[in-house]
């Protein structure tokens, strides 16, 4: 599936739920309150979709501040590709849009009230809530990595000052210097991304640094697309990257910080640069909402996002169990464009159509090779799964040039940013 593909599915998505949402006969009633907490990705895309499905409807969107610092291509910022204000967005285009934006952060749900509770002492009614509060790090894997170890060994896997402090330790580095990427075991948000990290570290190396490698520790037997990262990081790299699998002692068990040694049943490994990449679960407000299951992530109907676990509450994006979905920003934006529909059609008393989610990653193999890893998914039963066929939409071979392929993850990078914050 093509970039423009995704764009024009989600604006017929967006147009066929509005044509059924105006042709409504209903008599006038108080406007539905949607309250979407997490102006994320997941969050802002539902916000502006919303709106346009409905502009009746009153769409509020609180969020712990009012810029965002996206994920995508920080990996870039980290080595000097482009610049962290580049990645940086703010939500006066949702204001635009119709959207109430809140800076707070929420504490609680009531869920039988239909209200949250914000830091800041104001409780705000909703008819449907949508939770999209992304993911929360689980310190202490590796044993001794917690949230003050990440000040000196950064997970740079929320974008913005983590980001900053790895790329200022990366241009400090001595040539020479080993650069140590830990990937735990389990879902984690952008499942390619830390192998891009890889990459784009490795490009920088060869330019600043020669003599100095790129070792991932992890925690996994194997990774998405590891045929092509593999490929790339040869042909690009020679023998700058190691990767070492969990069945031969990948796995980081613990940290000493102090002394900058990552410990695995092979031993202590002295490194220059740690990039240590927490375990994780959904945000800590989708756990205090009761929405998160004893394993970690919220159950939803794959039809509408509203939680299996409590009654008019949506849950969308990274906290979410999409199954075989990517826990992905073009995800969360595919997720979010259906739950608005789904939403608007429920306040309507209706049901919003089947949909097709899609997601695509694109990981940077190099300043001018890029991968692009697609997918196109449907509802089956309870569940969602991947939709194998027709090969020349999902494939996963690399059908463009190298130089397209980064041409078209500049050009996804622009679009999702617009769908998600009009910006
Ligand atoms: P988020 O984007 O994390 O948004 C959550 C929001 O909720 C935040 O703004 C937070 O402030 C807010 N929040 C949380 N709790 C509260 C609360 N209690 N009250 C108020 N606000 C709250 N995806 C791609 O598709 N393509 C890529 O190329 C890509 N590259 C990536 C590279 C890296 C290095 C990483 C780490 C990720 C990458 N991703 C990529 C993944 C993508 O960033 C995430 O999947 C996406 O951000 C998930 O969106 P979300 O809305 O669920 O959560």
């Amino acid at each position: 599936m093509r970039r423009r593909d995704f764009l024009r599915l989600t604006a017929l998505a967006c147009a066929g739920a509005a044509t059924r949402a105006h042709s409504s006969t209903a008599p006038a009633r108080p406007k539905a309150r949607v309250v979407i907490v997490g102006g994320g990705f997941g969050g802002s895309t539902c916000a502006l979709a919303t709106r346009r499905l409905d502009p009746r409807i009153d769409v509020t969107l609180i969020d712990a501040n009012y810029r965002y610092v996206t994920c995508p291509m920080s990996n870039e910022a980290l080595v000097g590709l482009r610049t962290m204000a580049s990645l940086s967005v703010d939500r006066a285009e949702l204001v635009r849009a119709g959207v109430r934006f809140v800076r707070d952060r929420v504490v609680a749900v009531d869920a039988d009230r239909r209200r949250v509770r914000t830091e800041s002492g104001a409780a705000i009614e909703y008819d449907r809530l949508v939770v999209a509060p992304g993911i929360r790090f689980l310190w202490g894997t590796p044993q001794g990595y917690d949230e003050s170890a990440s000040a000196i060994m950064p997970h740079a896997w929320n974008a913005g000052a983590q980001t900053e402090l790895l790329a200022m330790q990366l241009r400090a580095m001595r040539d020479g210097g080993i650069v140590a990427i830990s990937v735990p075991a389990g879902l984690i948000r952008c499942p390619p991304g830390p192998y891009e990290r890889a990459s784009l570290i490795a490009g920088f190396i060869k330019q600043h640094k020669p003599r100095s490698k790129v070792l991932i520790f992890d925690a996994n037997n194997h990774f998405p697309r590891q045929d092509v990262f593999t490929a790339a990081w040869k042909a690009h790299y020679g023998d700058t990257v190691e990767w070492i699998s969990v069945l031969d002692g990948g796995a980081v068990l613990r940290v000493d910080v102090a002394q900058k040694i990552l410990h695995t049943s092979n031993g202590g490994q002295p490194v220059a640069v740690a990039n240590i990449i927490p375990p994780q679960a959904p945000g800590e407000l989708a756990v205090a909402a009761g929405l998160a299951t004893g394993h970690g992530w919220c159950p939803i109907d794959p039809a509408t996002f509203e939680s299996q676990l409590v009654a008019g509450i949506h849950v969308i994006g990274d906290a979410c169990i999409a199954d075989a979905m990517p826990k992905s920003a073009s995800a969360a934006c595919s997720q979010a464009v259906q739950c608005a529909a789904a939403i608007v059609a429920t306040l309507s008393g209706r049901t919003a159509s089947a949909p097709v989610y899609e997601s695509v990653c694109y990981s940077m193999l190099a300043p001018d090779d890029a991968l692009a890893i697609r997918g196109r998914f449907e509802i089956a039963g309870r569940a969602i799964r991947a939709i194998s066929a027709p090969a020349d939409e999902t494939s996963q071979a690399r059908t463009s040039s190298a130089r397209e392929e980064v041409a078209h993850a500049r050009a996804w990078y622009r679009d999702i940013r617009k769908t998600a914050f009009g910006a």
